[in-house]
């Protein structure tokens, strides 16, 4: 997604904090609206690709509740960020709980912002989880660093952690994301960043002990049964993941590989232990460990990512397939649900249809990418996530070209051997 396709508004009744926030939304590349009053949001949205809002509670009569709940109604795909001078934990609270972006404390500090705008281009189904906590805990800090110690200098800090699976407890390495800017994202939401390391690189803790893996934001506070924790720690699926970890130590800084042995480890876990909605975060997984793959240039180990991925969202997606061209009713999907899994949001069932399509694009597999550009236009609500959709479409017409391309002159297609690795939305 190119930022500049995306619009994102401005509601500000304080003229400093409405400078900085046009300023860094206008070099991010996105197009800014300045907007007067609660109900204009709305309005706005309507007309408008709209990828964010940016809410100044200072001196709004209306409350953060109330104002995302509209969003969440009106413009359901708008990311929400809310800016205020105090910090109130009522405030923080009830964005948590609608969902919410982020909670900025006055005065915004431009490093900050170039985090929260790195994670409104991050296509929010794929978001790594646990924001909420790295967003409240800068808010708490503002800005202040003093709680910031030694060890936690330059650009990874020590964070302190307790495997779920083995109870074993270590220090592992963290990324302080908000200092990476991300450029665009690729077709399939990999962010393209400038700098050398990728921001994804970080995103997963892994056990020193038994490789057990997760996100960050979800590592510590996992729990589960006794008996999916046996089978687990058993030598025959612990083997699995000892030979996957190449010997290397994935507590501390990390290379590419350090970053796709997380990823797939991550995967095993989720594959292994079956726990809730494992095989949403499997596909997840894999597909972030090809988004390393690429930054790598090692195309036989993306595209076998890749596969892994588009298999298990294939899985995900199929509770949703229409049938005879119509979206099954609630009661159908319930029943079809895999073992483990609750029902996707909407967005989600629209972004796992898309990316089984430009998964086996990508994967040259022309037959299964036609059925699923075909099939994610049809969805009931695929029109309600203005951004979304319009990325979609974007990707939809270059695959027909290159499908066109393809079909004109097969042989030649076949023999390259090369099918635009790096994605062509740029
Ligand atoms: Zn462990």
């Amino acid at each position: 997604m190119k930022p500049g396709s995306a619009c994102v508004l401005i509601l500000s009744k304080d003229p400093q904090t409405r400078s900085i926030l046009e300023f860094s939304a206008i070099e991010f590349g996105f197009k800014v609206k300045v907007i007067d009053h609660v109900e204009e949001l709305v309005a706005v949205s309507l007309d408008l690709p709209v990828i964010a809002w940016f809410v100044d509670l200072d001196g709004l009569p209306k409350k953060p509740k109330g104002i995302v709940s509209l969003g969440r109604k009106k413009a359901p795909d708008a990311r929400l960020v809310f800016i205020s001078t105090e910090f109130e934990e009522e405030i923080a609270n009830s964005c948590i709980e609608e969902g919410a972006t982020a909670l900025l404390v006055k005065p915004v500090i431009v490093s900050r912002l170039v985090k929260i705008f790195n994670q409104i281009m991050f296509e929010p189904e794929l978001a790594t989880h646990g924001e909420w906590e790295e967003n409240t805990r800068t808010a708490n800090e503002n800005n202040s660093e003093k709680s910031i110690s030694k060890k936690d200098e330059g650009l990874l800090r020590k964070v302190d952690f307790k495997c779920p699976v083995c109870s074993t407890a270590f220090l592992g390495t963290r990324f302080k994301l908000w200092i990476l800017p991300v450029t665009d994202t690729d077709s399939d939401f990999c962010p393209n960043s400038c700098d050398k390391v990728h921001p994804e690189l970080y995103s997963v803790m892994i056990c020193p002990t038994c490789f057990f893996g997760t996100y960050v934001g979800d590592f510590n506070r996992m729990e589960f049964q006794e008996s999916p924790k046996k089978k687990f720690l058993g030598m025959d699926y612990y083997l699995i993941r000892k030979q996957m970890t190449f010997n290397l130590d994935l507590k501390e800084e990390r290379t590419l590989l350090h970053g796709i042995k997380s990823f797939e480890l991550a995967a095993t876990s989720a594959l292994q232990l079956e726990y809730r909605n494992y095989l949403r975060l499997a596909a997840e997984f894999y597909l972030k460990a090809s988004w390393l793959c690429r930054r790598m240039g090692h195309e036989p180990q993306e595209h076998d990512a890749q596969y892994k991925s588009c298999e298990l969202f294939k899985r995900v997606y199929r509770p949703y397939s229409l049938i005879n061209g119509r979206f099954p009713a609630s009661g159908t999907i319930f029943a079809t649900l895999d073992k483990g899994m609750d029902k996707l949001p909407e967005r989600a069932v629209v972004v796992s249809c898309f990316l089984i399509a430009d998964l086996a694009r990508r994967l040259k597999d022309y037959t299964t990418a036609e059925k699923y550009f075909d099939e994610v236009k049809k969805i009931p609500f695929f029109h309600k996530f203005t951004s979304l959709s319009q990325h979609i479409y974007t990707v939809d017409r270059l695959f027909r070209e290159e499908l066109k391309k393809h079909k004109d002159t097969p042989e030649k297609g076949k023999k390259s051997g090369k099918f635009q690795l790096h994605g062509f939305v740029k």
